[in-house]
């Protein structure tokens, strides 16, 4: 629904310096580092080494051709796969696509290990770069982080785009990443797949294009509206379709229903203060008008990040439907 603005302190570099820093002890013999024991012991770059990156496991595969390492991911870095924007993730899911040899293949659910690195790697580092506020699939709600005893914890899921069991070498990819709310990456999302429009992305419009529009029962058209039920709000998108299955996945109209109060008490208050009642307080306090208006229908900025506050496009929408702006 709203699009992921990565332009204030955003550091995708650190991210990679993050997932780079994960190392292997070369000489643990527990049952974690099998693969790493087998393919690395013996191999003379590594015998005085102790531990070995994440990056030079994934280059040392494609070299000794591990399970396929170098047909699956030829002319492809590790940093590209780490940190390619979502255009470049798109080229690369269609390039390699999905397969039973992928999703099984060993060496790439070892390499691309998203649960191993979640909670220190990856939630912190959207903890620390990235100011999550509201669910960026529904902006229903709040997902942001607090501190308990001087620690961060979070509200957010991390929903991967593209699902990670069906496209497992996408798993650790900055761009596939939605901090979202349980309801839209759990109940609703799951290994659902649809267009290419991801919030992460630089071509997500949702905003521009989808608009929540109102509509009253035909007791009512007069705009004399007594009860909650004699509304109804729909998202529209105007003149494409691309939306429609988004909208469908996340169950977005019928969420909404939920909280048509919103709206209702929006259409109460324009009721009340008519232009020439806002006019009269003006008047009467020397505020300007103005100033009175946005105050009481608690208008939303031009130029304010919608995801701040939950229901903040669906104000939005609507104070334009009721042409208070
Ligand atoms: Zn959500």
């Amino acid at each position: 629904m709203l699009q992921i603005d990565y332009s204030k302190k955003f550091d995708k570099n650190k991210y990679y310096e993050k997932i780079s820093k994960k190392r292997f002890n070369i000489n643990i013999t527990d049952d974690s580092n099998k693969i790493i024991r087998k393919e690395f012991q013996n191999i003379n770059d590594f015998l005085d080494k102790k531990t070995i990156k994440l990056e030079e496991v994934y280059n040392k595969f494609k070299e000794i051709k591990k399970d396929n390492f170098h047909i699956i991911f030829e002319g492809i870095s590790f940093k590209c796969l780490i940190l390619g924007n979502f255009r470049t993730l798109h080229k690369i899911k269609k390039r390699i696509g999905t397969s039973d040899d992928i999703k099984k293949n060993e060496s790439i659910k070892f390499v691309f290990n998203y649960t191993e690195l979640r909670e220190t790697y990856i939630s912190s580092f959207f903890e620390d770069n990235l100011t999550i506020s509201t669910c960026y699939y529904c902006n229903i709600d709040y997902i942001n982080s607090y501190n308990v005893d001087k620690k961060k914890k979070n509200k957010f899921t991390l929903d991967h785009y593209y699902d990670k069991s069906t496209y497992p070498y996408l798993a650790l990819s900055l761009y596939n990443f939605v901090p979202s709310c349980y309801a839209c990456n759990s109940k609703l999302k799951g290994i659902k797949e649809f267009s290419n429009l991801s919030p992460s992305s630089i071509k997500f419009d949702f905003n521009q294009k989808v608009k929540f529009r109102l509509y009253l029962t035909d007791s009512c058209k007069d705009l004399n509206i007594k009860l909650e039920k004699n509304i109804d709000i729909k998202l529209k998108e105007r003149y494409s379709d691309e939306y429609e299955k988004y909208i469908e996945v996340f169950k977005l109209n019928e969420r909404y229903q939920a909280h048509k109060d919103i709206v209702f008490e929006m259409i109460k208050k324009a009721e009340l203060y008519p232009e020439s009642r806002l006019k009269e307080l003006q008047d009467l306090t020397g505020i300007n008008y103005q100033q009175i208006k946005k105050d009481i229908f608690n208008l939303i900025d031009d130029n304010m990040d919608l995801s701040k506050k939950p229901f903040s496009k669906l104000i939005k929408d609507i104070t334009q439907e009721l042409n208070l702006i």
